[in-house]
């Protein structure tokens, strides 16, 4: 489920893995290219994703997803987040500017790290900006939705 971003008091992310075992995550067209040589994409109903092979997607190792830079999907750098242009629902709530633009973002109740509040901390409305930076390609990497970085992953 995705609850607008102003209903989340904050959210960080452990590496535990568990996402890219039950998420398969959609593509764009250009990044299913990039990944057409792999084998692990495809294409269904002119929508593009990454396959699960073994129950789990293929560029994950060990807890850890090895694709970074600009082979990494947007859908997955952003994750939990969900940034669109029009409002799903609770428009109000969702709803953020940026540079003069309107923006509605959401965010996955999947994470157990996601904890839900009034009065978002000043951290997630950083990351919420980050969120819509990376869709919108004014920021290339991520700088601050990333897994926690004293957190030792799983192996
Ligand atoms: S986003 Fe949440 S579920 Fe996914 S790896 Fe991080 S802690 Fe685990
Ligand atoms: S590409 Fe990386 S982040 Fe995305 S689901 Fe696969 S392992 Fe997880």
């Amino acid at each position: 489920m995705y609850v607008p971003w102003r209903k989340v008091y904050s959210w960080h992310c452990v590496a535990c893995g568990k996402c890219c075992i039950d998420f398969k995550p959609k593509l764009t067209y250009y990044e299913y290219l990039k990944l057409r040589k792999t084998g692990f994409v495809e294409e269904k109903a002119g929508r593009y994703y990454i396959k699960k092979i073994n129950g789990k997607c293929p560029f994950q190792i060990d807890n850890l997803c090895s694709l970074q830079g600009s082979l990494k999907p947007i859908s997955c750098k952003v994750f939990p987040f969900l940034v669109r242009k029009k409002p799903a629902k609770n428009e109000d709530l969702a709803y953020y500017e940026y540079d003069g633009e309107e923006y509605y973002v959401y965010v996955s109740t999947y994470c157990k790290n996601t904890i839900l509040s009034k009065n978002p901390t000043e951290n997630l409305k950083k990351l919420v900006k980050e969120a819509i930076e990376l869709v919108i390609g004014r920021k290339r990497e991520v700088e601050w939705i990333t897994w926690v970085q004293s957190s030792k992953p799983k192996v």
